[in-house]
């Protein structure tokens, strides 16, 4: 049987490599465990280094003939990908609710958004050019966007389908083959995907996928001599040992860590709006989103009213198993359930105004649940208020005026998202610019998946862009070309 007649999304028990085409296995497997039960899902295989080695061999080799086809072939594909993405998109979003625990509602945006990457990336490319420089009359001058051959990806398993297609989509686009490691709990959707891609007609090699652990089959995407760009989405303290393996190579990274947003809710602010986006942006994904909002800093003549509302809203959550489609989730695992817990546990002058234990959703005692918690007051110099929690934890904080707010929010390692919340439109942009953030949100936060708009943090929480048209030339270099007339 061809791969051409394999359910792309049927991966049976256990969930293999996808190398050139088709699906390889290893001497060991790991078990998938389903966060909302404490169950096994089923088998992976421990990718192992000679997998990477086969994984990139197969990029290298699909990578001449690839970077040849004209932009117009490789749109035709990827929109057909993108269009069996949807088709099947049922189905991705049950085998990532699975895998991460996350409510069925958000895995089926998760599937969208997916395909939604390889449809922006595929229209995008049509139109993805060099620039021609008028430098003197006797030259012609212009610039080429060069693929850098074979790219590396190593994901985390917050958002498995979405940060798939964020880095491959445009990799792909511009003439890159790719070699995927997806996170060790969530492996499923990226070789569900790249099974499609075949079936979409990408040739075998352009897309591949190496599952396993990250100290085993990661460690040895990030120190491949063969990457010629890593793309990396996990935490700051693995991001900084995978910079360090690609820069002994002289190999580009973009690194896309954690982070500790916050909302600026000014006295002005339409409170009951920022009460309910902020609660519902920590809530999404169980809080285990880089960009949630986990820390609000509101005005003191605001402070009782944002909090109390905040605590409404979190009184009226869901919570349960992600395939009965609760409000809120299990965490990704008990590891995580206990990391969180002992975040809260530590929460020192700060009161628990909300939740603030594990929950227990009823026949679930070995889910990885944990009630929505609102702490007030906190010390912003301490752990819960500096830390990435990943949970469905917030913190908020009072300030008293603007140049204080500012430097509440400025006030961590990490600089990836902010929001602000005021009618004041001077306010609003000046606030905006002081804040150090990749992205700044006004009266909201987040803007559906974000396809279109480039992300990526400051300071800790990474360097480079993802998304938006600003991924093209991330996943390409410039060449000069010096013609003498
Ligand atoms: P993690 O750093 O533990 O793992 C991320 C990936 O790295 C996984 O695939 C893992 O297998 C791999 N890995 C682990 N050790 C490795 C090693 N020694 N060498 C190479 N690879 C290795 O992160 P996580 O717990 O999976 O994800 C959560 C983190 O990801 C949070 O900090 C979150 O903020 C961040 N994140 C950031 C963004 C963003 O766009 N900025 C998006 C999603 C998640």
């Amino acid at each position: 049987m061809s791969q051409l007649d394999v359910d792309a999304t049927d991966l049976g028990q256990v969930t293999e490599s996808f190398i050139d085409g088709v699906p390889v296995g290893a001497p060991e497997v790991y078990e998938n465990i389903d966060p909302s039960t404490g169950r096994s899902l089923g088998e992976v295989s421990r990718g192992t280094s000679e997998q990477i080695d086969r994984a990139v061999a197969s990029a290298r080799a699909a990578q001449r003939a690839w970077r040849t086809t004209t932009p117009e072939q490789r749109a035709d594909l990827l929109c057909r990908l993108a269009d069996l993405i949807e088709s099947r998109s049922e189905d991705l979003a049950r085998l990532e609710s699975e895998d991460s625990g996350k409510p069925l509602t958000q895995a089926r945006n998760d599937a969208r958004v997916c395909a939604r990457y390889f449809r922006f990336y595929g229209r995008a490319i049509d139109s993805y050019y060099g620039l021609s420089l008028p430098l003197r009359p006797d030259l012609h001058v212009y610039t080429r966007r060069e693929p850098h051959g074979v790219t590396g990806h190593i994901l985390a398993w917050n958002y498995p389908l979405q940060l798939l297609a964020r880095g491959v989509a445009p990799a792909l686009a511009t003439g890159n083959c790719a070699v995927v490691k997806p996170a060790d709990e969530t492996p499923r959707t990226a070789v569900a995907v790249a099974g499609l891609a075949v079936q979409a007609g990408l040739p075998q090699g352009v897309f591949n996928v190496v599952t396993g652990l990250g100290a085993e089959a990661g460690a040895a995407l990030a120190a491949h001599p063969g990457i010629d760009h890593l793309g990396f989405v996990g935490s700051t303290r693995v991001g900084a040992l995978v910079a360090t393996a690609a820069a002994e190579r002289v190999s580009p990274v973009t690194l896309e860590l954690g982070g500790k947003s916050a909302h600026l809710v000014f006295a002005d602010a339409d409170v009951e709006k920022a009460a309910r986006v902020a609660a519902g942006a920590i809530l999404q994904n169980a809080g285990q989103t880089c960009s949630a909002g986990s820390r609000v800093l509101v005005h003191e003549s605001v402070h009782a009213e944002l909090v109390e509302r905040i605590a409404g809203h979190f009184a009226e959550v869901t919570i349960g198993r992600g395939l009965d489609d609760p409000d809120l989730g299990p965490l990704v695992s008990r590891k995580q359930q206990d990391r969180v817990h002992g975040y809260v546990r530590s929460a020192g002058t700060g009161e628990i105004v909300f939740g603030g234990s594990v929950a227990e959703p009823e026949g679930m005692a070995d889910g990885a649940y944990f009630t929505p918690t609102l702490i007030d007051g906190v010390d912003p110099a301490s752990a819960i208020a500096q830390e990435e929690i990943f949970g469905p934890v917030l913190t908020t904080m009072r300030f008293a005026t603007e140049e204080e707010a500012v430097a509440l929010a400025n006030g961590t390692e990490y600089a990836l998202l902010g929001a602000v919340w005021t009618r004041d439109l001077s306010r609003a942009h000046r606030v905006a610019a002081e804040v150090e953030a990749g992205q700044v949100y006004v009266n909201t936060y987040g803007a559906g998946g974000g396809v279109e708009l480039p992300f990526g943090g400051f300071r800790k929480s990474g360097y480079g862009r993802e998304k938006g048209v600003e991924a093209l030339d991330s996943c390409t270099a410039t060449k000069t070309i010096v013609v003498q007339l």
